[in-house]
């Protein structure tokens, strides 16, 4: 029997509820907590229609430790499935460890005043989870998540060195709005608006943000605009293999989206400190997300397909080598499945292979854990058999740019 708890009823940890009942045999029983309970309702009702599983909600501010550790005692599962807000990470994990329950998130830490992720906060949780015999796998979603799984796939398989690897993550889909992010809005617009950040020679290279531009023709999309992005699985990825020598993670905005962001960049809306209105303080962010589209709301509309994959470059029996290892997921087939756009498709598809990796003993350790520690293989099969085939083929040489 696996009990689990995830937390978090957005667009994501409805997808990963919806899978983790379409495998009770891994999942017997499933509770859904998040701040608001009718989101929890909303997805459970679901769950029940296109599954016959019945799965508990309950309401919890996850920023509350004492409340989220009452709840862990309260349910008893074996994991956490943190899917609500980076900012929740940290108190989610003081929680799993008060309670004594294994933890598992898709994004890493970030603080609410600073746009700022990095997993130090996360990995000095190391000593703790270690000591009382936990296990915390941190950013098992797609990217972070199958992106390392990838990396850490092809180390083991295709080449004997990477020298050099670049993540594309292409969203070709279009939802007729004028602007809309496919993600939580306000972690999304902190991650695009910051400087761009690539690991070259041992060190970090920064830029301005979205100033570095490629074209690349994605199969079963076609050639977009791709730009030169910080995203935090660079940090794992120069952490675990520092024998590659560049890292740089590459994702497609459309003209509308950047036209979008730079004005309300230029009128202060992504701003995330504090501004005095009519006698009390607001984050413009936090306000522009109250205006834009929920994530969960966008599976009707969104139309195309995603196409997220690792490019790596090194040497396989003495000779130089290039391998594509990607992923396309259709929007439209996703929100048949389990009600949501690709995006949270394929970030809840891993959260729940992730965590069933963890429940049936695959996957386990004591302390803190990122993707590429853990043996490739059986996350690889899963990914096929659960709705997020991938494809890998040999390039003809290392990208041009
Ligand atoms: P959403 O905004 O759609 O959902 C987040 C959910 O978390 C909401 O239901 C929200 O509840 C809930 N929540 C927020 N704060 C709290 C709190 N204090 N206590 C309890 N619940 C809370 O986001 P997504 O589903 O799109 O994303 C979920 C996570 O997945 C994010 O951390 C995101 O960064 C990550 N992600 C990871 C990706 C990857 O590939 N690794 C890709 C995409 C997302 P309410 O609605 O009631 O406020």
């Amino acid at each position: 029997m696996s009990k689990v708890l995830v937390i978090g009823a957005g667009g994501v940890g409805s997808v990963a509820v919806h899978k983790m009942a379409m495998n009770p045999d891994i999942f017997s029983h499933i509770t859904l907590a998040s701040r608001t309970k009718a989101k929890c309702d909303a997805i459970a009702e679901s769950v029940k229609q296109r599954t016959g599983v019945t799965i508990d909600t309950a309401a919890l501010d996850a920023d509350d430790v004492a409340a989220t550790t009452a709840l862990i005692k309260a349910v008893q599962p074996k994991l956490v499935v943190n899917l609500a807000l980076p900012y929740q990470d940290l108190n989610i994990m003081d929680a799993c460890l008060a309670a004594g329950v294994n933890y598992l998130d898709t994004a890493n830490y970030e603080p609410r005043d600073e746009a700022k992720f990095e997993y130090k906060w996360q990995w000095a949780y190391q000593d703790r989870f270690r000591e009382a015999g936990l296990m915390a796998l941190l950013g098992s979603g797609f990217d972070p998540g199958v992106t390392s799984v990838f990396t850490t796939w092809t180390k083991k398989h295709l080449l004997d060195r990477i020298d050099t690897l670049d993540i594309l993550d292409c969203n070709g889909g279009d939802t007729g709005l004028p602007f809309a992010t496919n993600f939580n809005p306000e972690i999304n617009l902190r991650e695009v608006t910051a400087p761009s950040r690539h690991w070259e020679n041992g060190e970090w290279v920064e830029g301005p943000a979205l100033a570095h531009k490629q074209v690349f023709d994605f199969d079963q999309v076609g050639p977009k605009n791709m730009y030169l992005m910080y995203h935090e699985e660079l940090e794992s990825l120069a952490k675990f293999y520092p024998e590659i020598k560049r890292i740089r993670f590459w994702m497609t905005f459309g003209d509308s989206y950047l036209k979008h962001l730079e004005v309300l960049e230029n009128v202060g809306m992504t701003r995330i400190d504090p501004v005095k209105f009519q006698g009390q303080e607001i984050i413009p962010i936090q306000f522009l997300k109250a205006l834009l589209p929920e994530p969960a709301s966008l599976g009707p509309l969104t139309k195309g397909k995603t196409n997220i994959g690792t490019i790596a470059t090194g040497v396989k029996d003495g000779a130089e080598k290039t391998v594509y290892v990607n992923n396309v997921c259709d929007h439209e087939e996703a929100y048949a499945e389990t009600g949501n756009q690709a995006v949270s498709y394929t970030t809840g598809v891993p959260a729940m292979i992730g965590a069933a990796l963890m429940l049936t003993g695959q996957w386990k350790g004591e302390g803190v854990f990122n993707m590429e520690q853990l043996d490739p293989d059986p996350f690889m099969d899963m990914l096929n058999k659960h709705g997020l085939p991938w494809k890998v083929r040999d390039l003809d040489g290392p990208l041009a740019f």
